[in-house]
């Protein structure tokens, strides 16, 4: 039998919340050996159950207050919008020199919202993984969510250095390529590439569901031309999803207007035949389309690498 020499980069990692995000974690820190106690705590008397039965942690505390006691680091993976009440009800808890973080895919309200109620004392680095599928809740992770996807850590100014490399080194450890930016950069571009288009799919999901000379059955039948494309990302959780609109709502505000400027080019485009412009556009957005599969973020296989289902 080998015994396990490798020292764990943290004593005890304690979880606040323990869905899709908190349960990858949970998994991959397990996984690496990454910390010596897994402390798990989430809201719900159920859903703390299933963590138990997954065997996800090594510690189970339905109060957040409690599972951060003495925790090294505290990752905090709840909707955004939950993320301040979530900060008060832990922050005269916290072990000095903690490292607080969270996942969330907003960034600047998250600082706004837990910022107040974090003492001094404890070192907080917001970050978020740009990693993650439509499922949700502790049976939707696996250690392997974070390979090869970017992390986005959001230092507030001021930060601590240390804690802030230690955070990187921590996330690299999880598999995932890092980067530094403010949190209000990280908006900014979330808000087009990630908030607009789950938008835009939730949008044509519904207009495709309202529609009346088109059934649904032929809106499902025929979902392979591209709908149902959108179909996968409008199925994400509703929750989290209303909180990331709520609290990045200037940043996507911005990027829609854009957007609908730009959407406006192409209807008169279509409307006049002005067929230059239309290829020239689809041109260009087939270059960014290969820059991503360039760098690994996507497969290039038919069908987006999707295995056809045998009836
Ligand atoms: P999830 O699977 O739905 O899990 C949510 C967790 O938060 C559960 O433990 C849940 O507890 C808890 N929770 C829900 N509402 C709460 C509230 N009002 N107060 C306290 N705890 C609450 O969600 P997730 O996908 O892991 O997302 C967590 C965070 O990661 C979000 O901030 C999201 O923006 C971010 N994120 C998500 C993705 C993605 O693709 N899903 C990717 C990157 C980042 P109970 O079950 O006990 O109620």
């Amino acid at each position: 039998m080998s015994v396990d020499t490798k020292t764990p980069m943290f004593e005890r990692v304690a979880l606040i919340g323990i869905g899709l995000i908190g349960s990858s974690l949970a998994r991959v820190i397990r996984r690496e050996g990454l910390a010596r106690t897994i402390v798990v705590s989430t809201r719900r008397a159920e859903t703390l159950a299933r963590a138990r039965e997954l065997g996800l942690g090594d510690v189970y505390e339905q109060e957040a207050g409690k599972a951060v006691e003495g925790a090294d680091l505290v990752v905090v993976s709840v909707p955004v919008g939950s993320s301040g009440a979530v900060a008060e009800a832990i922050g005269a808890h916290l072990k000095p020199g903690a490292i607080v973080s969270d996942v969330g895919s907003v960034k600047a309200d998250v600082v706004r919202q837990m910022s107040p109620h974090l003492p001094p004392y404890v070192r907080f680095i917001p970050a978020h993984p740009v990693a993650g599928t439509e499922h949700s809740g502790p049976d939707a992770g696996f250690a392997e969510l974070f390979e090869n996807r970017w992390c986005i850590v959001t230092p507030p100014a001021g930060a601590d250095e240390a804690a802030v490399e230690t955070l990187v080194a921590f996330w690299r450890a999880c598999g995932s390529k890092v980067e530094t930016m403010t949190p209000e950069h990280h908006d900014m571009v979330l808000a087009i590439t990630s908030h607009i288009p789950h938008l835009i799919a939730y949008n044509i999901v519904g207009t495709a569901a309202d529609l009346e000379t088109v059934t649904e059955s032929e809106v499902i039948k025929f979902s392979a031309g591209g709908f149902r494309d959108f179909t996968r990302i409008a199925a994400s959780d509703p929750t989290m999803w209303r909180d990331v609109f709520l609290h990045n709502k200037d940043a996507v505000l911005e990027m829609l207007g854009r957007f609908i400027e730009d959407l406006f080019v192409l209807q008169r485009a279509i409307r006049f035949g002005d067929g230059e412009t239309l290829f020239r556009h689809f041109t260009e957005t087939r270059a960014i389309r290969r820059g991503i599969l360039d760098i690994g973020q996507d497969t290039a296989a038919p069908d987006f690498g999707r295995v056809p289902k045998k009836d």
